[in-house]
């Protein structure tokens, strides 16, 4: 038989995901000799034997990977035959380009949760077990290559016995980085709000002060949670009031996918999501009966849930029996407690107890949000669990691109070639702390990755600190800078989500954004690719008397919207105008006049003015609370629609928000209830969807859409909106990866600047 030696690399995710245990398992199975290592780049193997086996070795590589491993690309070409007899696994090797990638946090996996629960295992009811299937990744790493000495496991050496399995490559756990058994891995404790360390048991101890109606702060993969029993009223009050959150809903942990059954109805592409390695809060339908305190997600209809990921979240769940909350550890709106004396001294107040341990988090990373949308996933906040795993791109970028987002529900991007690393959940970029997460993620990212890069993409708004930091950064001079309009970036995110190139009619509702013209927009059409766009329509712009003032007080919105509806002449029998009639004058005369009321075209402001006419509520306490709790609110029984005319305005079209806001006054005037006025008005926004898109395919011929912007997490807009539009026979893009919140708008503007880079026409 002919003997032949072959070299073989392979990158993608391919550390720390059980691969060259896999190569010397199939390798020694083959009877082939070699060697298999990790570098900067991912994994070089080199094996030699008989021809034909080493064919099947090949095949074997790509065919039958370990679950964990994504493999981007792999190049074959011959190497010297030696002679050699045995396979190799080769030391890491340091320095030289770093592109081998991190991988994500998984979830704990199936074996290991049997080691978790085998009283005659040695990792029996140990809170840190992993393998090279499940266990901290991306957390932990504090650079690369992907070696226990560049983890918060450095600290930890290994004991006799999970040094053997380490280095056995027949073993589970074979250079699984944060390898470790109660003898020498991290270890639990529980600390009072003072920080002092009691006797006993560290889970028991947290059990029982769940149990007698504590909060817990509980130390997980990428930050500190706050933990109560989620049918405990008392308990989940005393949490929100402690956390000064007033309505936002919390999640709440099952133990298991029959115990999600309990809260919620689950189908098949929910339960996929929910017990898949990533472990995202997943929102799903409540059932009525659903035993969890009111306080948990005041009247909403669906309930975030999420399963233990880590083997402390199982420990926990199981002592307990029953589901919790756990919503992140931080006090209003501030980023997640990560480290463990800034998590006492800002949870100190809040949790009676902190479940803790000594491993370090290296970097804060959010819990994950997703929702599935006609059986697939919609991101509504993509962070532990799936980054930093690239998104590609359809076309690569000629040079390296830093896109740094937007503002609220901030990310980054980072993208060489094809490759686009869009950041963890960052927070709503409006103070020190979220600039500084922002810029120290920016330099771990550069690090992580090996990218300088050269295209650094900016929001238009001159006031987002991201923006700020663009102009001003520390290398301004080595790059280029692009600004890009923030809903071309939204359609850009949706397009490069898809793959996509474009042109498409895309349609870009949000809150607000700085428009090229310097308003505010947010209820746009546009023509769009990646290089550039233009606006082919817009909602009607009114004042938003106060500016931002208007958005934490959607009644003001309802009052410059009927002011211009009915002409100045409200009826005053309209509740909205009942409850806020102290200042309702004040506030019509200040959209009148102008100066402190900004115009704006945003499709979120209408929704407010809408939520609040119907009564929902004439202030929030969170973003895009009115407009959530109005979608609540809507009978999906009902199919009329308001009539809405799409009319021209010059080279463009507008759409007269006003019309709806009278026919909703009208309506509610006539005694119609209000889960049949917000059912209509929904209708008709999806209609204006359609009807828009229409006018842009009679236009240009284009009869692809593509749906972008924060608006579009409403899933009964968004179900209207894409059936009509298929009925008419347009294809339609929705957010599949990336969220179509602000969330998205960084991996549109390294899309943008990517596409003007290369010249794309
Ligand atoms: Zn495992
Ligand atoms: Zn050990």
């Amino acid at each position: 038989m002919s003997r032949r030696a072959v070299a073989v690399r392979v990158e993608g995710i391919v550390q720390g995901v059980g691969f060259r245990p896999f190569v010397y398992g199939l390798a020694t199975r083959l009877g082939l000799a070699g060697l298999v290592g990790n570098d900067e780049r991912g994994v070089f193997i080199e094996v030699e034997g008989g021809s034909a086996l080493v064919e099947e070795f090949l095949a074997a590589l790509t065919g039958d990977p370990p679950p964990l491993a994504v493999i981007e690309r792999i190049s074959t070409g011959p190497a010297p035959v030696t002679g050699r007899r045995t396979f190799e696994i080769a030391p890491s090797v340091a320095g030289g380009d770093r592109h081998a990638l991190v991988p994500p946090d998984v979830a704990t996996c199936d074996a290991c949760l049997r080691d978790l629960t085998d009283p005659a295992d040695r990792r029996w009811g140990y809170a840190f077990t992993n393998c090279t299937g499940c266990g901290p990744r991306f957390t932990i790493v504090r650079d690369v290559p992907y070696d226990r000495a560049n983890t918060t496991m450095a600290a930890f050496p290994m004991c006799a016995d999970c040094a053997r399995e380490y280095h056995d490559p027949a073993d589970r756990r074979f250079h699984a980085q944060p390898v470790c058994c109660p003898a020498c891995g991290p270890r639990l404790r529980l600390a009072g709000s003072a920080g002092s360390e009691g006797a006993g048991d560290p889970l028991e101890r947290a059990v029982q002060a769940l149990r007698e109606g504590g909060v817990l702060a509980v130390k997980g993969l990428g930050g500190y949670h706050l933990a109560a029993l989620a049918a405990d009223e008392p308990a989940v009050a005393a949490l929100r009031s402690r956390k000064h959150r007033e309505d936002k809903p919390f999640a709440v942990m099952a133990g298991d996918p029959a115990a999600a059954r309990r809260l919620c109805v689950v189908d098949p592409a929910e339960e996929r999501l929910l017990t898949g390695p990533a472990r995202p809060v997943v929102l799903l339908r409540r059932l009525p009966d659903a035993p969890v305190a009111p306080s948990v997600a005041p009247g909403n209809r669906w309930l975030g849930v999420l399963l233990p990921y880590t083997p402390l979240h199982h420990l926990l769940l199981r002592a307990l029996g029953e589901p919790i909350v756990l919503t992140s550890g931080n006090v209003s709106d501030e980023p997640i407690a990560y480290r463990d004396d800034e998590a006492l001294e800002r949870l100190g107040g809040i949790a009676d107890a902190f479940l803790a341990h000594d491993r370090p988090i290296h970097i804060r990373t959010d819990d994950s949000v997703v929702r599935i949308f006609r059986g697939r996933d919609l991101p509504i906040r993509r962070s532990r669990g799936y980054v930093p795993h690239p998104l590609p791109l359809a076309r690569a970028a000629p040079r390296p691109v830093l896109a740094c987002g937007a503002e609220l529900k901030h990310t980054f991007c980072l993208v060489e070639e094809d490759r686009a690393f869009v950041s963890h959940h960052i927070g709503d970029l409006e103070n020190y702390e979220t600039l500084r997460s922002f810029t120290e993620g920016v330099e771990h990212f550069r690090r992580l990755f090996d990218i300088t890069p050269e295209v650094v993409a900016h929001d238009l708004h001159p006031e987002y600190l991201s923006t700020k930091w663009a102009l001003d950064m520390p290398d301004r001079e080595d790059v280029d800078l692009i600004g890009v309009q923030h809903h071309h970036a939204h359609i850009a995110s949706c397009l490069a989500d898809n793959g996509a190139a474009g042109p498409v009619a895309g349609v870009a509702f949000d809150g607000l954004g700085y428009g090229s013209d310097g308003t505010l927009w947010g209820g746009e059409f546009l023509i769009a690719d990646l290089a550039g766009f233009e606006r082919a329509g817009h909602l009607t712009p009114v004042p938003m008397p106060g500016g931002a003032t208007a958005i934490r007080q959607p009644w003001r919105m309802a009052a410059a919207y009927l002011d211009l509806a009915y002409d100045g002449d409200v009826p005053e029998d309209l509740d909205v105008v009942r409850r806020n009639a102290g200042q309702w004058a004040a506030v019509v005369a200040l959209a009148r006049r102008g100066g402190n009321a900004p115009l704006t075209s945003s499709m979120g402001r209408l929704f407010d003015a809408v939520a609040a006419v119907a009564g929902v509520r004439d202030a929030i306490t969170y973003e895009g609370q009115a407009a959530v709790e109005f979608e609540q609110l809507a009978d999906p029984a009902v199919d009329g629609a308001y009539p809405c005319g799409v009319l021209p305005a010059g080279t463009r079209f507008a759409v007269p928000g006003v019309e709806l806001v009278r026919a909703v006054a009208d309506d509610l005037r006539a005694g119609v209830p209000c889960d049949v006025v917000a059912a209509r008005f929904h209708n008709a926004v999806a209609r204006v969807v359609a009807d828009g898109c229409a006018l842009i395919r009679e236009a240009r011929g284009l009869s692809t859409v593509a749906l972008s912007g924060g608006v579009f997490q409403n899933l009964l807009l968004l179900g209207r909106a894409v059936t009509l539009l298929e009925e008419r026979g347009f294809t339609v893009l929705t957010h599949h990866r990336v969220p179509p919140n602000d969330g998205g708008v960084s991996l549109g503007q390294a899309a943008v600047a990517a596409a003007l880079d290369r010249g794309d026409p």
